[in-house]
């Protein structure tokens, strides 16, 4: 049975992790055992990438980029489809829940985050929502950066070549077309930016727990995060 008022639960849980380590999976079944809001801060900064490109932005262009995800109106709400999704993404009143998983936003993505006047917009609001507590953030910084004061942090890890893998079984189980071997360059290729850039890169943080998932199944990830929970 849920146990929604047990106050030993971790109020604020902060999940972070490369591209593909199960984040998602993990937070929203924790999310939604404890009756705690999701959060998936990955969404904003591919829709800040998906408008800048619908808007034939050039990305290097950081003032231009930065300038517009100050204002950019994201609405994240409670999902109208049952394809998969978890949520309903709509900017300017179009659904672009899939839109801003393509190819061409994840090629981009990371160099769009990399920009900190970007990452201080966006951190900003998350922090704002995460401080409410009774919250899982998915991110890459939310241990780090974000909410650093969160009750339980974890870092899910695994290889790049079986986080390729899962994505790939991903796309080909929701009836899309992928090659791995292009899959696992691009996610390298993120990875390497998203750790190295100047501001909140991607690393554990000092206390975060580090959960290699590589021969683990999701079942048993989430078996062994739910054990942290108490
Ligand atoms: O988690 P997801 O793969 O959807 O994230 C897409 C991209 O957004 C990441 O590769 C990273 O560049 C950026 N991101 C970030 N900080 C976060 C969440 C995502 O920089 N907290």
């Amino acid at each position: 049975m849920n146990n929604m008022t047990n106050q030993h639960h971790p109020s604020i849980i902060a999940l972070d992790g490369p591209a593909a380590s199960g984040k998602t999976t993990v937070g929203q079944r924790l999310a939604e055992k404890f009756g705690y809001l999701f959060f998936d801060t990955g969404i904003m900064y591919r829709a800040v990438t998906w408008i800048a490109l619908d808007h034939d932005m050039d990305i290097r262009n950081e003032a231009l980029i930065t300038q517009m995800a100050q204002s950019a109106q994201i609405d994240i709400r409670p999902p109208t489809e049952n394809d998969g999704r978890a949520c309903d993404v709509v900017i300017g009143g179009k659904d672009v829940t899939w839109d801003i998983r393509s190819g061409d936003v994840e090629s981009k993505v990371s160099a769009v985050s990399a920009y900190p006047g970007v990452r201080k917009a966006l951190s900003e609001q998350q922090r704002r929502i995460g401080m409410r507590g009774k919250v899982v953030m998915v991110g890459r910084d939310i241990g780090t950066v974000v909410l650093p004061e969160a009750d339980l942090k974890i870092y899910l890890d695994a290889s790049a070549e079986e986080r390729a893998r899962r994505r790939y079984d991903e796309i080909i189980e929701r009836g899309g077309q992928a090659d791995y071997d292009d899959l696992l360059k691009k996610m390298i290729e993120r990875d390497r930016i998203d750790s190295t850039r100047a501001v909140a890169p991607l690393r554990p943080a000092d206390d975060a727990v580090i959960v290699n998932t590589d021969a683990l199944s999701e079942d048993e990830v989430y078996a062994r995060v739910l054990e942290m929970c108490g």
